[in-house]
Formats: C-alpha cells, sequence, structure tokens
C-alpha cells in the first residue's frame, strides 16, 4: 500500500479511537490523563532504549541522536504525571507545577529534535549528550518544584489545583517551543535525500503534531475540555509516528541488513566469491525438482584442477589462492549468467547447466577445456589443465547426479588428466584430450 494511503488509514482508525476516547475523557479525565501520559512516557522511553542499543549499529542516523532527549523528557513526564490533578503525589501545590513541568518537558523536547536534526550525522558524544539532557532534566524538575519562575497558569484559589489558562509568560514559553519546532521543520527542508527519508517524513508528521498540540495546550482553561484532551492525545499521536519509523529505522533496518550480509555469507566461497556447497546443494534439488516438472534440461559439470598441489609447493600458497580466483573468473566468463557456478571446495568446481542440450554440451565443454590448457594466470604466468565430468539429469535423486558426475571426474583423472568426460543421455561416454 502507497505510504500516504496507509497513513490516511492509520489517521482514519486513530480518530475512531480519539473520539470515544474523548467521550470517556469528559467523563474521567484524570484516568484519560494518566493513561495517556503513562504511554506517553514508555514510548518516550522505548525510543531511548532503541535509540541506545542501536547506536554502535547504524552509525550518525537522527535516531541515535534522538534517544537522551526523551529520556529526559520521559522522567519530567512522569513527574507532571505524578503532581497532575486527581493524583497528586506531592500535595501543598497549584496547578502551576504540573503545568510547568509539562512545558518544560515538550522545551526539552522541542531542544532535543532541534538538536538532533542538527547534528544527525555526529557519532560522538552518546554520554555528553546523556549527561546535558539529564542536567537539563533535573534543572526543569528544580525549577519548577522551587517556584522560582513566575506563574504560568492562572488558578482560582491556592489550594485548587484546576489552572484557568496560561498567563503571558506561560504563553512565551509555548511561543518558544513552536518556534524551536518551525526552525526544526526548516532544517528538515534541507536534509538531503537519502537513506533517512522515512525518518524525515515520520518527523515532519510528528512536529506537525507536536506543534498542534503545543497550540491546543494554549487554549486550555478548564482541564477536562476539549482544548487539554486534544493537547494530549496529538502529543501521544506524534510520539506513536515516531515511534514507528524508530522501530523501522533502529529495528527493521539493521535486521534486515544483518540477515542480508549473513545469507550471502552463508551462501558463497571467501576466497572466489562463487557460491559455496550449501548453495550448490540447494540450488541442485531445486534445478532437479524444475527440471522433473518442465522437462527442461539439466546438466552437471564436476571439474577439478590438475595437480595443484605442486603450484602450491612451487609458488606458495597465496599465488596458488590467486590462482584459484583467477580459475573462478575464467569460468564465470565461459558459462552463461543464469548456471550456477560453485567451488565444492579445494581447487574443485561444479557448474550446473540449465538448459542446455545434449548436443551443444560437448562443444562447450571442449571450449572449457581448451581455455583452460591456453590460459596464463597470475604475474607468475602459471598454465594448468583440468579434468573433469559433465553429466545430464536423468530424473534420479540429485546425490546420484552428483556421483555420477565424480566418478567421471575419477576416471578423467586416472586416464591422464587434461580431459572432461561427458556422459550422453544413453549412456556413452565422450571427451578426452586431443
Ligand atoms: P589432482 O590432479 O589429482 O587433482 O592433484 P592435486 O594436486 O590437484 O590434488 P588435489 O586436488 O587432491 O589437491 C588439492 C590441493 O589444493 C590440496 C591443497 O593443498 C590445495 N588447496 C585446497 N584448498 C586450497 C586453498 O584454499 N588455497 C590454496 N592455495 N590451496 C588449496
Ligand atoms: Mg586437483
Amino acid at each position: 500500500m502507497k505510504n500516504w494511503k496507509r497513513d490516511l488509514l492509520l489517521l482514519l482508525s486513530l480518530l475512531l479511537v480519539g473520539i470515544p476516547l474523548y467521550v470517556f475523557s469528559v467523563f474521567y479525565f484524570e484516568i484519560y490523563h494518566v493513561a495517556i501520559e503513562f504511554v506517553a512516557v514508555l514510548v518516550g522511553l522505548l525510543i531511548f532504549t532503541v535509540s541506545a542499543l542501536s547506536r554502535k549499529f547504524v552509525k550518525g542516523t537522527f535516531l541515535t541522536q534522538l534517544g537522551p532527549g526523551f529520556l529526559a523528557a520521559s522522567l519530567v513526564t512522569f513527574l507532571h504525571l505524578l503532581t497532575y490533578e486527581g493524583i497528586d503525589l506531592i500535595p501543598g501545590h497549584d496547578a502551576n507545577l504540573p503545568t510547568q513541568l509539562w512545558v518544560l518537558q515538550s522545551l526539552l523536547l522541542a531542544v532535543s529534535v532541534f538538536v538532533s536534526i542538527l547534528n544527525r550525522r555526529s557519532q560522538d558524544g552518546h554520554y555528553w549528550r546523556m549527561g546535558a539532557y539529564l542536567g537539563l532534566g533535573l534543572a526543569a524538575v528544580l525549577v519548577a518544584f522551587s517556584g522560582v519562575l513566575p506563574a504560568f497558569v492562572t488558578v482560582r484559589t491556592a489550594d485548587v489545583s484546576v489552572g484557568l489558562g496560561l498567563t503571558l509568560f506561560g504563553l512565551s514559553f509555548e511561543y518558544l517551543i513552536a518556534f524551536l519546532y518551525l526552525c526544526a521543520m526548516a532544517l528538515l527542508r534541507l536534509w538531503k535525500r537519502g537513506s533517512d527519508d522515512a525518518m524525515r517524513e515520520s518527523m515532519y508528521g510528528t512536529i506537525v503534531l507536536f506543534i498542534l498540540a503545543e497550540v491546543f495546550f494554549t487554549f486550555t482553561n478548564d482541564p477536562n475540555g476539549i482544548f487539554a484532551f486534544s493537547a494530549h492525545f496529538l502529543r501521544l499521536l506524534g510520539f506513536v509516528l515516531l515511534y514507528r519509523s524508530v522501530v523501522v529505522e533502529g529495528i527493521q533496518k539493521p535486521y534486515r541488513s544483518i540477515f542480508n550480509e549473513l545469507n550471502d555469507l552463508s551462501q558463497t566461497d571467501g576466497l572466489t566469491g562463487l557460491f559455496n556447497h550449501r548453495h550448490f546443494m540447494e540450488s541442485l534439488s531445486r534445478a532437479c525438482e524444475t527440471s522433473k516438472r518442465t522437462g527442461r534440461s539439466l546438466s552437471l559439470l564436476v571439474f577439478d584442477i590438475d595437480r595443484f598441489k605442486n603450484i602450491n609447493d612451487t609458488y606458495g600458497h597465496t599465488i596458488g589462492d590467486k590462482v584459484l580466483q583467477e580459475v573462478a573468473v575464467l569460468v564465470k566468463e565461459h558459462v552463461r549468467a543464469s548456471d550456477i557456478v560453485c567451488r565444492q571446495g579445494g581447487d574443485e568446481f561444479s557448474v550446473l547447466m540449465v538448459d542446455c542440450p545434449q548436443d551443444s554440451t560437448e562443444r562447450i565443454i571442449d571450449r572449457f577445456r581448451k581455455t583452460f590448457l591456453l590460459a596464463t594466470l597470475t604475474e607468475e604466468g602459471i598454465r594448468l589443465t583440468v579434468s573433469g565430468g559433465l553429466v545430464p539429469y536423468r530424473g534420479e535423486d540429485p546425490i546420484d547426479l552428483v556421483t555420477r558426475a565424480d566418478r567421471l571426474l575419477y576416471s578423467a583423472k586416472n586416464d591422464g588428466r587434461n580431459r572432461i568426460y561427458v556422459a550422453s543421455e544413453n549412456g556413452t561416454l565422450s571427451g578426452g584430450t586431443e
């Protein structure tokens, strides 16, 4: 499904959740508030955890910058939750304390989003960043609890913890937060297109939702009203949107790349880059199945370098390795791209040839043998010959096909080397030296 369609669907389903949630909040605002802030704290902590864990694997991305700010903001939000009307864990304060904690954690988030976008390529300073944000979080808590700041909200009486709207001072913080988010959006526009695109798109969405949350918050003059509901709900949506891309960037992408790399490693031979024995066996059974089903021809060539030990003994192992690498290149040049070339181990190779009719195999194989006869390999100008056997598939068990090819290879070796025997459909043998 296209991205915008998926997002629209998500938005609609969120509206479906939002409307009943609003009705619920009208009657039980305290429960709504606890639930929503609790989820926001949880998501914030998860964003921090994912970013911290993926720091070693996905270097220099926006995500790895984002974590510490979200950790600090989540801790301040948790205190906001504990001091909010209805829970009032810390008595003797008015609505200014939870409001200041909320506004200050929003400011912390805005700073962290802005700085993360600005710094997104930097790979160092994780612990410094962590210390700085936790320090800012602590400062926010101390400032709010000490009551040194002028009031953020007007309160009816000192002992009623209900706010009646933001004061000019409180509002100025909101404008500052919105301004920081707008700057962050401007920075996002400068973000070059590339691998981080998904993250950028979600960040746009998150920032818009965060700004809207702050705007709604400025209109809040009744904690049980639509504005307080919307401010909290929109902020939560922003968190969820961001979390979704954090999961993609911080978990799915690294997992996928590790899986692909492991998969490649488990199927290829490290020295020559050809497929290895394991991949050969898998491809062989698949090719045999297909040949049985479709009747398409399939042949297996197994060949081995003659007297390879002598090359190692004369020139050394490193040159021997180079010879194997050049042999691999030569083989690939002489077969079709769709053929599967494998190094079975040591100096033995095999090629699975699909759709290669019987009458052309002898010609192909002879050309193949002569290529080796004429080639000079490595800077040392090493010349070598190969012996092998080519067998057509006759519907037997794949292992039996390999055994037949191996037998021909041994016969070629015993008969003097430098020859590739070709078994025909009816069992007759051809091929040999000139
Ligand atoms: P033959 O004609 O009977 O095949 O004689 P050969 O000397 O080639 O004997 P064989 O195929 O049994 O020996 C293969 C040698 O290849 C043995 C080992 O020293 C060498 N070898 C195996 N793997 C490697 C490798 O990865 N690098 C190098 N340089 N040599 C290898
Ligand atoms: Mg050999």
